[in-house]
């Protein structure tokens, strides 16, 4: 069974808590976590941020980098500027949105995470995108798409279309921070041809 899709333990709302207030035990458990090896390395977590109570949209990156990691905020260095662009071309703001990763504790080197540092950690993105309850999840990257999908398949392969986590709307882009390199930046009208997809969806 994907990990990612354990049976909801309670819904934020059922309880009359607000998404803040019940992502707050589980932030608190990531703050300890040991569960993988990416926790002797890290400098702080990073758990997540923006809007925690039924957001527009949730954005999921792979894991945190170097900046993230020492300032304990996800997509703050250079691939945060460039997602900043792209909502603001989406005429969002960031308060509008839920930002997370995949893991919560920055690979060494920003190497990809490892396949048992995705399965440990998936625990707890799924219960943060069950307690925020996005009206849509956009997936930054493979990482992210694979985990998410329950899926091996190439980038390539789940981008243009819709696809479904616990029912929830799910697309498939490019990372900022691959956008950014070289070889990624001639996909950068694809990337934009995928986020008005979402904002049609959202209009819905
Ligand atoms: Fe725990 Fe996730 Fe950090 Fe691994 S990456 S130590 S599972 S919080």
């Amino acid at each position: 069974m994907n990990p990612l899709e354990q049976p909801t333990l309670f819904q934020a709302s059922e309880l009359g808590l607000s998404g803040a207030d019940a992502l707050r035990p589980l932030q608190a458990k990531v703050q300890y976590c040991q569960k993988c090896r990416l926790h002797s390395t890290r400098t702080h977590t990073v758990f997540g941020e923006g809007n925690t109570t039924e957001p527009l949209i949730a954005f999921v990156g792979e894991g945190p980098g170097e900046n993230e990691d020492l300032q304990g905020r996800p997509f703050v260095g250079k691939a945060g500027g460039l997602l900043d662009k792209m909502l603001k071309a989406m005429e969002l703001a960031r308060e509008q949105v839920y930002i997370c990763n995949v893991v919560k504790c920055r690979p060494p080197g920003n190497r990809k995470p490892e396949e048992d540092e995705i399965k440990a950690c998936g625990d707890f993105l799924s219960q943060q995108l069950r307690i925020v309850q996005p009206r849509v999840i956009v997936a930054l990257g493979a990482t992210a798409a694979n985990t998410l999908l329950n899926s091996t398949k190439p980038l390539g392969n789940l981008r243009g279309q819709w696809h479904k986590w616990e029912g929830r709307p799910v697309r498939v882009t490019y990372h900022p921070a691959f956008l950014l390199r070289p070889q990624g930046s001639k996909h950068k009208p694809e990337a934009w041809t995928d986020l008005q997809a979402v904002m049609a969806k959202l209009k819905e």
